[in-house]
């Protein structure tokens, strides 16, 4: 790892360099207000001190809508999209979630669509200001030591960049980044972990064990089954789910059309009905219930990790005001 830093009056031209280099893609504020991902039309668009964007920024590695492939007749062509983003400003937390998964998108399977708009990609993350809503503290996931190219954190007036790469390496290269030695960089990272301090705690050691013991305890399950609407919203809004739907659309000749992938949610009724009308999880319990046992158990099972980083969007977005910070805390038989 290499350190450099630069003064924050310089942020823009570093921005407009990026620009120059390759489709930046940063934090905006949305007119409604509230924040989203979107690719930089100019530098002075971005939005550094914006807290969880509603969509995650895997929006533009796996996105909610693409089509896979055209169709005429027994003629098929494969429309492979493209790669070369540039991630600017990026949390932790949604840094640990790419690298969660990419592990799903590659091991066993090997997404092909996924794999091409990652192609060159370039990630430079900054520290955050956490709210109320977030826990990563619990979960570890503040912390970031792969999976970046650059790390900016700010002090005073500059941004420290921690360079883990040599395409890193070579995007400081300008003359506004100067080098600092190890131990300044070491002692502006303690000062920002301090920003983590003090968010709701959540007990993670042990919890895959715990799901799996509760699992077919439907008691425990009935209140979230009572109050989640089976909206899909936690799911659309996580870093980390890539549950998807395949269909085919064709045109009124019935001839040509398309393969199309969309986002889908185990939260919702159709994604477990299958040929023949059977519908595997009918009620939403046994669907809400699935949703935690996926990422409390079966991500650790199958890519080492738990299915979460604590960004708090599903807290936020749920229409229910279903709290996951207070369904594990219910989980170890603690009060909320
Ligand atoms: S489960 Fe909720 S808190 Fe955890 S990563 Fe997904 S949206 Fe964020
Ligand atoms: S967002 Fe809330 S109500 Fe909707 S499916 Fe998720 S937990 Fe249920």
């Amino acid at each position: 790892m290499k350190f450099k830093r630069m003064k924050k009056a310089d942020l823009p031209s570093f921005i407009k360099e990026l620009m120059s280099k390759g489709i930046v893609v940063g934090p905006v504020r949305k007119p409604g207000g509230g924040y989203t991902f979107e690719v930089l039309s100019e530098e002075s668009e971005l939005a550094l001190d914006y807290v969880a964007s509603q969509t995650p920024p895997k929006k533009f590695l796996f996105p909610p809508k693409e089509i896979l492939l055209e169709f005429y007749d027994s003629e098929v062509k494969p429309v492979f999209p493209e790669g070369g983003f540039i991630f600017f400003g990026l949390h932790p937390c949604d840094i640990n979630a790419l690298l969660i998964i990419d592990k799903v998108l590659t091991s066993n399977y090997e997404d092909p669509y996924y794999k091409a708009r990652k192609e060159g990609l370039t990630i430079i993350g900054v520290d955050c200001k956490p709210e109320e809503t977030c826990f990563c503290e619990s979960l570890g996931t503040f912390k970031v030591e792969e999976g970046f190219d650059i790390f900016l954190r700010e002090s005073g007036n500059y941004y420290y960049a921690y360079i883990a790469t040599s395409k890193g390496e070579s995007l400081t290269g300008s003359p506004i980044f100067e080098e600092i030695s190890e131990e300044e960089a070491r002692r502006v990272e303690e000062e920002s972990y301090a920003r983590y301090k003090g968010m709701v705690k959540v007990k993670v050691e042990g919890l895959p064990q715990r799901v799996d013991e509760l699992f077919e305890q439907e008691d425990f399950w009935k209140p979230l089954g009572d109050k989640c609407l089976g909206c899909g919203n936690c799911t659309m809004v996580c870093p980390i789910c890539v549950c998807f739907n395949v269909v085919d659309e064709v045109n009124a000749d019935l001839k040509s059309g398309r393969r199309v992938r969309t986002w889908d949610a185990c939260t919702l009724p159709a994604f477990s009905l299958v040929a023949g009308g059977l519908n595997f999880r009918p009620k939403i319990l046994q669907r809400i219930r699935n949703w935690y046992y996926d990422k409390f158990k079966i991500f650790p099972d199958e890519v080492g990790r738990l299915g979460c980083v604590g960004c708090g969007r599903c807290v936020k977005y749920c229409p229910a005001g279903i709290d996951i910070r207070e369904e594990i805390a219910r989980m170890w038989g603690e009060k909320p």
